[in-house]
């Protein structure tokens, strides 16, 4: 019996993870979930799973819960803020932690649990990308198991050779490459993107996402951090990663070899596959997602990516080439710039301008701490309030 936190619960990632492991009640036993204010919800969950703690985002939170799980009879300890998280994150009788809460506020309890040595299922991808080597130290040194959730990383680790984590040359690996769906503005004519609304940026045509990666998936910085992602994960430096455009979401990504071989990983597009895929590695369970039916699909499509007009793919390798803490400085911006856009107090494309100007107007220092990482990801998010201040007028839709 596995032992697992969740952490970001009522997210889209945390409750397909909580719907294969209702799949499974003789392999995984919740210990601890967490959310931020949606209390409702993890009350609900607390019901279903009865987890031994829960943990909410402020006190206020934490009183509204706890009268609701008292209501229902449930002995859940309730305790709220970040000391709490890496708590649950990194308790002794936890076995595996899925890394579920959107954005920066992710990275102290990942860690956490990465320092504690704990199975970590990674789905964060921004405390990665703010942390890179720091976070992939903490997993060698504490001998912790890291495995993507993310579906490209998932697939990319599925076709790397066994009992490789890493990109060897030894192994003949030539290249990642990792797909893109593309996102809803794929074929949308340049011009009219000024004015989209943020619920049609949040119409992804493949996927069911939470609305910050829907956002970031819209001007693909989404596939920014995730060759971010995949250079630390898997050792690779940026010219070996390629962006490849496949709009069906069939193949998850893939790893070419240079006797010519390509691995692919393929699956219909439902996060519950890597999810599985992680809780059971190295065995393999049911997730409940369907058969692949390749013959109803018929045709799978790739092009080339366009930098111009997904300026935010550009910014994001420009950042891991200038490397330090210029992908903290990268994810920050845009985190304050999608919640802007998210709250249409900016247009779609000031999204970029926003990141690009933020990154310009700050220098870039070496990433030797958690704190110096921090101290940057402040800096960021100020600079990139100051800039939306000052944009002269907003184009909103
Ligand atoms: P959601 O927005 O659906 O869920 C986010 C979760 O984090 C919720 O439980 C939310 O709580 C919690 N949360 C939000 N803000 C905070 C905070 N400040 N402190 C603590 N907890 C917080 O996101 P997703 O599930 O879509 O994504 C989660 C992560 O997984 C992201 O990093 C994303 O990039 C990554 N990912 C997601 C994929 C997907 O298919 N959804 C695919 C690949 C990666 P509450 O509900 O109370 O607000
Ligand atoms: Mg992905």
């Amino acid at each position: 019996m596995q032992r697992i936190t969740i952490l970001g619960a009522t997210g889209s990632i945390g409750v397909s993870t909580l719907d294969v492991i209702a799949r499974h009640p003789e392999r995984y036993a919740v210990h601890a979930l967490s959310a931020h204010s949606r209390v409702e919800e993890l009350a609900a969950q607390c019901r279903q799973f009865r987890p031994a703690r829960a943990v909410v985002g402020t006190q206020d939170a934490a009183d509204r819960l706890a009268a609701l799980l008292r209501a229902m009879g449930l002995v859940t300890q309730v305790e709220w803020g970040e000391a709490a998280l890496c708590d649950i994150a990194s308790a002794p009788e936890v076995d595996g932690v899925m890394a579920a809460i959107v954005g920066a506020a992710g990275l102290a309890p990942t860690l956490a649990a990465a320092r504690a040595g704990k199975k970590v299922m990674l789905a964060n991808k921004e405390a990665l990308v703010m942390s890179g080597q720091l976070f992939m130290d903490a997993v060698q040194e504490s001998g912790a198991t890291l495995l993507p959730i993310d579906s490209e990383h998932n697939a990319i680790f599925q076709c790397l050779p066994k009992g490789y984590g890493r990109v060897p040359d030894a192994a003949g690996v030539t290249k990642i490459l990792l797909t893109a769906s593309g996102g809803p503005f794929l074929k949308r004519a340049v011009e009219s993107l000024e004015r989209v609304t943020p619920d049609e940026a949040c119409k992804h045509p493949k996927w069911v996402m939470g609305r910050k990666i829907s956002v970031d998936s819209a001007t693909m910085m989404n596939k920014g951090l995730e060759v971010i992602e995949a250079h630390w994960l898997f050792g690779a430096p940026a010219e070996r990663i390629e962006v490849v455009i496949h709009p069906q979401s069939v193949i998850h990504s893939m790893v070419s070899y240079n006797d010519g071989s390509v691995l692919a990983e393929l699956g219909n597009p439902d996060m519950r596959t890597p999810i599985a895929h992680a809780l059971a590695y190295p065995e393999r369970i049911a997730s409940g997602v369907a058969q692949l039916d390749l013959t109803a699909i018929g045709t799978l499509q790739f092009e080339k990516p366009d930098f111009a007009r997904f300026p935010c793919l550009a910014l994001a390798f420009d950042a891991l080439r200038a490397g330090g803490t210029a992908p903290a400085l990268l994810n920050a911006a845009n985190e304050v710039a999608v919640q802007a856009f998210l709250d249409e107090r900016i247009g779609f494309r000031q999204i970029d301008r926003v990141i690009a100007t933020v990154m310009d107007r700050l220098p870039h220092g070496a990433a030797t701490s958690i704190e110096a990482v921090m101290a940057q990801d402040g800096l960021a998010r100020r600079a990139a309030d100051d800039v939306i201040a000052r944009l002269d007028r907003p184009l909103l839709a």
